[in-house]
């Protein structure tokens, strides 16, 4: 019961990566808001989790609901100890070399909105509760945001934009509000559909399942799936073991940069 009356948001909590953060928050004592564009995907959830969960359905890239969502969030449980940008799109078929320029352009804004904007919108709605806790916030960035490899310039870009938010954010926040990250590999299980569309531009990647693949790829030579992954957010959050931490981002990938994510 490391987070026993801590309060959390998490953004994307609906599926994958974020949705076992949300559970693995509830295992360790949180109650926990889960801010999602799917409502669906957040029912699923609250079947399982019940009234230690509660869903606001809506759109990381707009002000108000992002407002809506932490205001659900301090309504429900009084009070916000950690929010944790997590949402997050990829589109590899949008090659750099292939996509012509509008379909580029229009990709580029969407994939920004998303993966950069939504984190920021989420921060500064959430960043007025966190002061009152002394609270933390804690990023999603991906190994993409230090080793070029199999998410493209659009995605890898954005993952870079993450780590120097993060950093900023830190440094701005401080000493009131903590700010950290974490950096996944590819998570076993995904859906990573058009992986092998950059191979075109000269990174080989295989047609084998991403479990597969993540074996022959990782230093630790096996795929890890979301709930391995958890782990670390709890760390960050959890005010004891993380009391020094701000401005960090993990390297929590199973060693890929350590070979090299392109080459199996
Ligand atoms: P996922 O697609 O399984 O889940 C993302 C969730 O975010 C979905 O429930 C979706 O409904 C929600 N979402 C998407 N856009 C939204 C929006 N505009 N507003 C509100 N909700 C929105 O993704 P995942 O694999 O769990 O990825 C989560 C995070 O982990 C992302 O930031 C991703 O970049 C990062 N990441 C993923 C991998 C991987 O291999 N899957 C690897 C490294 C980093």
């Amino acid at each position: 019961m490391q987070l026993k009356d801590q309060v959390a948001l998490v953004t994307g909590g609906g599926s994958g990566l974020g949705r076992a953060i949300v559970e693995r928050f509830v295992q360790e004592g949180a109650r926990v808001a889960i801010f999602d564009r799917s409502q669906e995907r957040i029912d699923e959830v609250r079947k399982v989790l019940g009234d230690k969960v509660i869903g606001v359905a809506g759109d990381v890239r707009e002000m108000a609901d992002n407002k809506r969502a932490v205001s659900e969030c301090v309504k429900a449980f009084g009070q916000l100890d950690t929010f944790i940008g997590n949402a997050g799109v990829w589109d590899y078929s949008k090659s750099m070399v292939t996509t012509e320029e509008d379909a580029l352009s229009a990709a580029f804004d969407e994939m920004f909105a998303i993966n950069v904007k939504g984190y920021v919108l989420g921060a500064k709605a959430a960043l007025p509760e966190l002061y009152k806790t002394k609270g933390h916030m804690i990023f999603t960035a991906s190994n993409a945001a230090f080793y070029p490899g199999g998410g493209g310039v659009l995605y890898t870009a954005t993952k870079h934009a993450v780590v120097g938010m993060i950093k900023q954010m830190a440094h701005e926040f401080a000493p009131h509000v903590r700010v950290n990250g974490v950096a996944p590999g590819g998570i076993g299980g995904s859906n990573l559909a058009g992986l092998n569309s950059l191979s075109q531009q000269g990174a080989k990647f295989s047609d084998l399942p991403l479990d597969d693949l993540m074996k022959q790829m990782l230093p630790l030579e096996r795929a890890f799936h979301a709930p391995e992954y958890a782990g670390a957010y709890v760390f960050f959050a959890n005010r004891r073991d993380n009391a020094p931490g701000t401005g960090g981002v993990l390297n929590f990938d199973g060693g890929i940069g350590m070979r090299g994510f392109a080459s199996p």
